[in-house]
């Protein structure tokens, strides 16, 4: 019920209207997309799906919402630029439910980051015993828009003068400051104690005795740098260690000493962990530990809160509970009728514990810390908050969201989209797995290759036409992988015994080397804590786990930095011209000193107005005019950077250009499928996909014996999941051991060996239901996974 072809503006009301589409790789992009039906879009990594939904729709929807707020609002929003599109048409309200995690606060967990928490608080604070007063009164904005995307929900919290128990400070643990965690320092991993400070006892990265922060050590009287720090008194110790941020005066210039401490969680911590360089990672993960806390036990909780209790639980015990169990709880405490007064609140709370079911996520507890979810359990944790929303004709944008899922699971992801579709919204979908496709009503489906060799639509209908379409999307549809005739012998075995991490009930398991071995279950079932608690942790085996986590790039990293290809090409430079590295960084000596090496300047105007501008003098190239007199192999710094990765591999890997430590870590680029990305591209606009491949390319380059992979197809294309098999061959028959979380029937049926768990997710699964070849999976049939793979394979 489309209106191919009409471009009448009448049409508004029935479809999203976009001509001239011209972001990132699109190449004027027309396409009519109907309302309040389900879009889902398609093609292979690159092919400009994010460019268009994300970059285009999604962007102009909320920025035309941002235009509606004061501008005393407005400066508090990043200010966004038009996207580069001639018409949009038919837009409404745009809600991106993305895989982002959810945020790193460690206060943050999965009852906070839906209502579940306020609710329970409510609750207790009416029918606990001991009772101690209601909580700071609520009341909830849906879906204020935050410019990078997110969708928050904003708690405006009115002040009320009672006592304030389960309030959202009131409550909460003077130790932790409610995060339930402490931080510790491991002092070893900061210093060698038997050294003096001037004979290099410091073992931080960054630190350096030969620039300012040297020259402020030895100036700032606290203690002496010849003198080992083992022989420190307490006070010097003290300054060393843990002395907040100082003015001083040093041979005549003010500069500003801070102890280790208050130094490393200002510049290190205060970073997201992916955005961290590598070196600066492992030292952090080296360094500081977070143990529970020791006076709320990690409820976050202030005694007299933990005490109140209703039908004989705590809100800690409830937040404790598996979901599944606390609807039981919520429904017995209904349908008992001693809450009589408080039924329409019980009745909000087991309506949103419904929702937590009916997703897939009824394993999880309310108390688990948010930043601890997958990606993909993130984005359900999110869809819940808007299953219940009261909005409609609202426009859904999801990405990819069967990451995570095994078969059995999409099934019910697959009801709620279709939900959200039948309450009147329009839902558009990034999708690659053909069981979600199949539900769509209509396909846009772009290509035809990635990058430069993308950016138009190739083909746009139903599911049907899409089958018969001669694109590559088209033609893989139906792909279905053979179960392999021959599976390799595995060289030894990896013997995990009595696993008990999370759910897992004391579980023993060979787990296969020197072959390809599977690890799948439905979510929840516990995959990952029996791969990255066992497996990855084996003694006397060099693991290389690849996780799923995202890099969230700062503004200025980008695959070349993050990979760390950048640096041997710097060297190569200096040498080639006889001149310091540091000249070839724009972070560093080699800035353009007009934007310090941003690339852009920000138009200083007050931050209502405020935008940013690419900068007059270097072109938004980022490097100081001298710079670019210095090549290497005719092309200079700036040159490398815009090169696609499959041209710096040749470029790197002979001739005057040669730099064997770059060509290696290009060479894994183009292996993960990334030969179209640029190295200067900044990683904050890579598609998720992209960004995850990055890593396995990183991560492969390290000469581990078992690789470790957690659903490496996530944001694949069918086509490219063969090419991932290759790759994953090739590292079997290199002589290494792969084991892989996933969930993609492909590479189940390319297995050499599977281990399934089961039988359910939470308590109900952390048993090992099957273990064998594919075709004895299939053949077996008692499992939820045999079962679905039967159907695959046909
Ligand atoms: P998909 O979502 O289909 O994987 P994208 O829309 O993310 O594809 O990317 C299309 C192309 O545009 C890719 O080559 C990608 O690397 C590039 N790209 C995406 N975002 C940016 C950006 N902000 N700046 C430059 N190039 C980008
Ligand atoms: P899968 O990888 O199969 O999806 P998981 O191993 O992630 O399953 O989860 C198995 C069980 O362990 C689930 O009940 C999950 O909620 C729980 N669990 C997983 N990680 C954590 C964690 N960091 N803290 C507490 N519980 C966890
Ligand atoms: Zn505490
Ligand atoms: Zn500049």
């Amino acid at each position: 019920d489309t209106a191919p072809g009409s471009a009448h503006p009448a049409d508004s009301h029935d479809t999203i209207r976009v001509v001239g589409a011209r972001e990132n790789n699109l190449r004027d992009v027309a396409v009519e997309l109907p309302k309040r039906r389900l879009t889902v879009f398609t093609g292979v990594s690159g092919s400009g799906k994010s460019s268009l939904v994300f970059a285009t729709i999604a962007a102009e929807s909320q920025r035309m919402i941002n235009e509606t707020y004061s501008s005393f609002v407005q400066g508090f929003m990043p200010s966004m630029a038009r996207p580069d599109v001639d018409v949009l048409e038919g837009l409404t309200t745009a809600i991106i439910v993305d895989q982002e995690r959810l945020g790193a606060d460690p206060r943050s967990t999965v009852g906070t980051a839906t209502d579940a928490n306020a609710l329970l608080r409510i609750l207790f604070s009416r029918l606990g015993d001991p009772h101690v007063g209601p909580p700071q009164a609520y009341s909830f904005n849906v879906a204020s828009v935050s410019g990078a995307g997110a969708v928050t929900t904003t708690k405006a919290g009115r002040e009320v003068k009672e006592r304030r128990a389960f309030s959202v400070t009131g409550g909460q643990c003077p130790r932790c400051e409610g995060r339930g965690s402490v931080s510790d320092f491991d002092l070893t991993a900061l210093y060698d104690e038997n050294l003096s400070i001037n004979d290099g006892a410091l073992t931080i990265p960054g630190y350096s005795m030969e620039g300012w922060q040297g020259r402020i050590l030895r100036g700032c009287g606290y203690f002496d740098c010849d003198t080992p720090i083992k022989d420190f008194t307490k006070k010097q110790l003290d300054d060393l260690l843990h002395r907040e941020a100082t003015k001083l005066k040093i041979d005549g210039i003010n500069l500003t000493y801070a102890g280790l401490l208050p130094t490393i969680r200002k510049s290190m911590l205060a970073k997201d962990r992916e955005a961290m360089q590598p070196h600066i990672r492992a030292f952090v993960d080296r360094a500081i530990a977070f143990t529970t806390c020791p006076e709320c036990e990690g409820t976050r909780l202030t005694e007299a809160a933990r005490a109140s209790k209703v039908a004989g639980l705590s809100i800690a015990e409830a937040c404790a509970m598996q979901i599944t169990d606390l609807a039981g709880w919520v429904a017995d405490l209904r349908a008992s009728g001693e809450a009589a007064g408080a039924a329409p609140l019980l009745g909000s709370l087991a309506h949103l514990l419904d929702s937590f079911v009916a997703i897939g996520l009824g394993y999880l507890s309310l108390d688990r810390p948010s930043g601890t979810l997958s990606g993909g359990e993130a984005q359900r944790t999110r869809m819940i908050r808007h299953l219940g929303s009261a909005l409609t004709d609202v426009t859904y944008v999801f990405d990819e969201p069967s990451t995570g899922l095994h078969p059995h699971d999409i099934d019910r992801m697959n009801d709620l989209l279709q939900r959200l579709r039948d309450l009147g919204n329009t839902v558009l979908v990034v999708e690659h797995k053909p069981e979600v496709i199949a539900i769509a009503d209509h396909v846009v489906d772009l290509g035809p290759g990635a990058g430069s060799a993308g950016g138009e639509i190739v083909f746009e209908g139903t599911v049907e036409a899409l089958r018969d379409a001669d694109t590559l999307t088209g033609r893989h549809l139906d792909d279905r992988a053979a179960l392999k005739s021959t599976v390799r012998t595995p060289s030894s075995w990896l013997e995990v015994r009595g696993a008990s991490a999370n759910n897992l009930r004391e579980v023993d398991v060979d787990v296969p080397l020197g072959v390809l071995c599977v690890v799948t279950g439905v979510a929840g079932s516990g995959k990952s804590s029996l791969i990255h608690g066992s497996v990855a942790k084996a003694p006397g085996q060099d693991v290389v786990v690849v996780d799923q986590s995202a890099i969230k790039g700062s503004r200025r990293s980008n695959p070349a930095t993050y990979t760390g290809l950048l640096e041997p090409i710097r060297k190569a430079f200096a040498k080639a011209n006889g001149v310091k590295p540091a000249l070839f960084s724009a972070n560093s000596e080699g800035a353009c000193p007009t934007c310090n090496g941003a690339g852009v300047i920000d138009n200083g105007l007050p931050l209502a107005q405020a935008s940013s501008v690419t900068c007059e003098t270097c072109e938004g190239r980022r490097f100081s005019e001298d710079v670019l007199q210095y090549t290497l192999g005719g092309r200079t710094i700036v040159d490398v950077l815009a090169m696609p990765v499959a041209e710096a591999a040749d470029f790197f890997s002979a001739g005057e250009g040669k730099v064997p430590a770059a060509a290696k870590i290009l060479a894994r680029l183009v292996d993960v499928g990334l030969p179209y990305l640029t190295l200067g591209q900044p990683l904050s606009t890579l598609s998720g996909g992209e960004r995850q491949r990055v890593k396995l390319a990183v991560q492969m380059a390290d000469d581990g014996g078992v690789y470790v992979l957690d659903e490496p197809t996530a944001g694949l294309h069918l086509a490219d999941v063969e090419t991932l098999l290759g790759l994953l061959d090739r590292l079997v028959d290199a002589g290494k051991s792969v084991v892989v979380i996933e969930h993609h029937q492909a590479v189940m049926a390319h297995a050499d060996w599977v281990i399934d768990l089961g039988p359910g997710a939470g308590h109900d699964g952390g048993q090992v239901v099957f273990t064998g070849t594919p075709a004895d999976l299939v053949a077996d049939g008692s499992t939820l996974t045999g079962r679905h793979l039967a159907a695959y394979v046909g």
